[in-house]
């Protein structure tokens, strides 16, 4: 049966499709592979655009390995099922009085596959969700259990929290938790080049800052958070009805005219940034945290170092105003503390994230290569679910553990049942070598 992510972007047919309920499924794969010479791909919720779930051979899922396992209150760490999704997670920590630092902007994907892509929200003083894990167990290519612990074995766990599936198959996260929290969120429309100009106080100010900007214009919807001591607000009927159907619909709406019309894309974009409105929320932390995407588009978003935020912006503005590109979905961004993970995005240095999208249908190469272009000038690091060009022969300068990552990733995969053509490109093994390594 064919399979197909989120953004219909990334299409194919695996010759076995498995849902594991149970860690011997996980390793019965795993063996089943090996012996047949199949690749095997771990699906989460299918929500990257980068084809890193596809295969031909086995398509594993862990959606029946879900919910939380333990929690330790004396420590605020947690052990939970790799395959539980974020909102069914939000909501059980919820209910034993916890939450997560932070998070991204949907709460669909699993907690697997958000770790294993370096998935992370905004604010200066977070991390991605990746670091907020502390333990992880998993199942390597042979078939073995690795138990991994910050206390026991540091190095490691910063290699597998974000290993794009190329280490094994996580089955158990442990998650560094917080007692649960209320967030307080504004949204306002402001002018890009105020804000540009603010940006290091910006960044300082507040809990979680981002902001949306439309390209042809000087506007920008940002969006501060805060911890409120106040009780939760619940939203009413009328403002979910804005938030969701309203700005849902019509963005779809009006992108279906740019798709039929691309010569009206840059007064869209004006005419959303008019409409754009304020808003104001205050609920537990993983109900803001959380925005609903109805209108599928393709996205790439890269990180570049956080002294060049301000530049970067300004030199996609100068792109998109003198090429003129038929783009009107807004431009997010965001910020992240450094870390220490091998492949993390944001290893060693706090970062900007920049993340440009174009309407699902629409002509995006051709801009989506520009601005990897200005992304890269600035030593840009891709998202790892996200739209890229790079492969290995770029991704070993970039990042500083990358042969320290290759070497493990030989060590816990031998017979390269996690390669596949797309993996290759970004591990930069060779076809032939992974078949003639899977059939040794
Ligand atoms: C609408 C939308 C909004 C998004 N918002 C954000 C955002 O706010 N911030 C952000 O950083 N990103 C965001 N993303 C990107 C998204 O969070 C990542 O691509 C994430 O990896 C998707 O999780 P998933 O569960 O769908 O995993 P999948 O896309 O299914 O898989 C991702 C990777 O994880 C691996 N994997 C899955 N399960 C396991 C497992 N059990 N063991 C080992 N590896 C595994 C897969 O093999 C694959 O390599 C967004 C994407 C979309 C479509």
């Amino acid at each position: 049966m064919s399979k197909t992510n989120w953004a219909g972007n990334v299409k194919f047919e695996p010759a076995i499709d498995v849902i594991a309920e149970t860690e011997e499924q996980v390793e019965q794969c795993i063996q089943r592979a090996i012996q047949e010479n199949l690749s095997l791909r771990m699906m989460g919720s299918g929500h990257s655009f980068y084809p890193l779930a596809a295969t031909s051979g086995i398509s594993l899922s862990i959606d029946g390995l879900d919910g939380i396992v333990a929690v330790d209150p004396s420590r605020s760490e947690g052990w939970v099922w790799a395959g539980t999704k974020i909102k069914a997670l939000g909501e059980k920590l919820h209910s034993m009085g916890y939450a997560m630092e932070n998070l991204g902007d949907i709460d669909v994907q699993s907690i697997a596959g958000a770790v294993s892509t370096g998935t992370h929200g905004t604010g200066i003083r977070f991390g991605s969700i990746s670091t907020q894990v502390v333990g992880v167990e998993f199942w390597n290519g042979l078939g073995k259990k690795v138990e991994i612990h910050s206390k026991k074995n540091p190095e490691l766990l910063d290699a597998v929290r974000v290993s794009l599936g190329a280490l094994g198959v996580i089955t158990k996260l442990q998650l560094k938790l917080q007692p649960k929290y209320v967030l307080e969120m504004k949204q306002t429309k402001e002018s890009l080049s105020k804000l540009l100009s603010q940006l290091p106080e910006e960044i300082q100010g507040k809990r979680n800052f981002e902001f949306f900007w439309f390209p042809h214009t000087d506007t920008a919807l940002v969006k501060r958070s805060q911890i409120s001591i106040e009780e939760p607000l619940k939203p009413t009927l009328g403002q979910k009805f804005n938030d969701i159907v309203l700005e849902n619909m019509a963005l779809g709406a009006l992108s279906g005219i740019c798709r039929w019309v691309p010569a009206v894309t840059s007064s869209v974009s004006k005419f959303c940034a008019a409409a754009a409105g304020e808003s104001h929320r205050r609920d537990w932390s993983h109900r803001v945290f959380a925005t609903e995407r109805w209108v599928k588009f393709v996205e790439m978003e890269y990180s570049v170092p956080l002294e060049s935020f301000a530049e970067v912006i300004r030199e996609i503005q100068s792109e998109i105003k003198t090429s003129g590109y038929r783009v009107h979905f807004p431009i997010e961004c965001r910020i992240v503390k450094g870390d220490s993970i091998w492949l993390s995005p944001a290893h060693g240095r706090d970062s900007a994230l920049i993340a440009v999208h174009m309407y699902r249908g629409m002509p995006y190469r051709t801009y989506f290569n520009a601005m990897e272009k200005i992304f890269r000038k600035y030593g840009g690091r891709p998202h790892w679910g996200k739209l890229h060009t790079l492969t290995a022969s770029d991704l070993q300068f970039i990042y500083p553990k990358w042969n320290e990552f290759q070497k493990l990733r030989k060590e816990m995969d031998p017979n390269s049942i996690f390669m596949t053509p797309e993996l290759s490109q970004i591990f930069g093994e060779s076809p032939q070598a992974v078949l003639s390594s899977r059939s040794a």
